[in-house]
């Protein structure tokens, strides 16, 4: 064979995997169209192989009012839709019928969230997160799990809804077998700095790479830097698991608004914090700094109405208000985070896209989850199609890495 035969095979052959390169990415590939979150242009977004391969702009313009944002994503979230992920018998069933729920509303990744319990009760429910986490429809919408406390203040109004019973000291030998029976998932830890023994326990996890919250606490300022310092990067629902009455000067808000390297997690539900307190907490950290969460308990997505709630009157009233009339407080959240892009929007009158990285960038930055949380060539294709009225995002389509979950009818 001489050599001009030899370069010419060899050009045919890359020219044939080529064109079939091209055949087959094309097969797999589909589009979605929408109004681009970050500037309300039209624009197509190409999924191959469950990630997103491109993002063309529109030349033609639309009449559609269609929104095209990433995945939101949701670090806080106790229950939905009748199921709460702390109930005793907790089952694989009732974690995928709140997963399917909660896709519903947009939400393509979530970290399932266990509060104070009983040793017992933490363990097997931690290993049912852990089969979840695993599960062929719904693990690739929860990458982990929060566990929030028990290692919190003991105090009224500082200990928030969480039971007195099960608030305890933080023990690292314990939380290894919270940590062992969730398979290694557990991602974020929330607990009170003023406890016996936190520093060390934050050191630990930060090396872990378990990211701390401080909430449910009472630290003072020189506590609150410490726990910073040996890794604590979370204000968990900041303005929330406070006391009502507190020391103007020396209370746990200010040093927690003033140190930048604090995350801010926030509940815009319109019942949690008054629109003052969220444009006050917007300013201080920035919107990077800012994390929406939901952290809505079993009875979100159910409708209005009196429930009876482990042996107590709930009443959920129309606005998405949960609360125990007998004593007139709240009794946890019920709107999902869509609610909570729509009134940061309305409340600090920021953009729509900042909105949504507050709900969908900011955790995958602080999470770590690289892969998803912007609309960019390479991440997950997790993105939610909606409209917007009055400040309220209404979802038409979810979309879990390039597989629709959710589709309006
Ligand atoms: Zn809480």
């Amino acid at each position: 064979m001489n050599q001009f035969k030899i370069i010419f095979i060899s050009l045919f052959i890359i020219f044939v995997a080529l064109t079939t390169t091209t055949y087959s990415g094309e097969k797999n590939s589909t589009r979605v169209q929408g109004l681009f979150y970050l500037d309300g242009e039209p624009i197509s977004v190409v999924i191959e192989d469950g990630r997103i391969s491109q993002i063309i702009r529109n030349k033609k313009a639309t009449s559609s009012d269609v929104y095209i944002a990433p995945g939101l994503i949701d670090v806080q979230l106790n229950g939905y839709a009748g199921v709460s992920f702390t109930q005793a018998g907790l089952t694989l069933e009732e974690v995928r019928q709140a997963t399917r729920a909660l896709w519903k509303e947009g939400v393509t990744t979530y970290l399932p969230t266990i509060i104070s319990a009983s040793h017992q009760r933490i363990k097997e429910n931690m290993a049912v997160l852990s089969d979840a986490h695993e599960d062929d429809e719904i693990g690739v919408s929860i990458p982990g799990f929060f566990l929030e406390g028990p290692y919190i203040s003991p105090i009224d109004g500082f200990r928030g809804a969480h039971s007195k019973e099960w608030v305890r000291q933080p023990d690292w030998d314990e939380f290894m077998e919270y940590y062992e029976a969730s398979g290694g998932n557990i991602l974020q830890v929330t607990l009170a700095p003023e406890m016996e023994n936190a520093m060390e326990f934050i050191r630990k996890c930060t090396a872990r790479g378990i990211l701390v919250g401080l909430g449910h606490h009472n630290g003072s300022a020189e506590i609150i830097k410490q726990a910073v310092d040996a890794g604590a990067r979370i204000s968990t629902h900041l303005g929330n698991g406070c006391a009502n009455t507190i020391h103007r000067h020396h209370n746990p808000l200010w040093a927690q608004l003033a140190d930048d390297r604090l995350n801010a997690t926030i509940i815009v539900d319109g019942h949690h914090l008054t629109q003052d307190e969220v444009q006050v907490f917007y300013k201080a950290k920035g919107p990077d700094r800012i994390l929406l969460v939901s952290d809505v308990t079993k009875l979100a997505g159910m409708a209005p109405g009196e429930y009876n709630w482990d042996g107590k009157r709930v009443v959920m009233t129309p606005d998405g208000m949960l609360k125990y009339p007998e004593q007139d407080v709240l009794a946890g959240a019920s709107l999902p985070i869509r609610i909570g892009v729509g009134n940061l929007m309305k409340y600090t009158h920021c953009p729509l896209s900042e909105a949504i990285h507050a709900a969908s960038r900011s955790q995958a930055r602080v999470f770590g989850f690289s892969d998803r949380g912007e609309i960019l060539p390479g991440k997950r294709a997790d993105l939610i199609l909606f409209t917007i009225e009055n400040n309220t995002l209404h979802i038409i389509q979810t979309i879990v890495a390039g597989v629709t979950v959710f589709q309006q009818d």
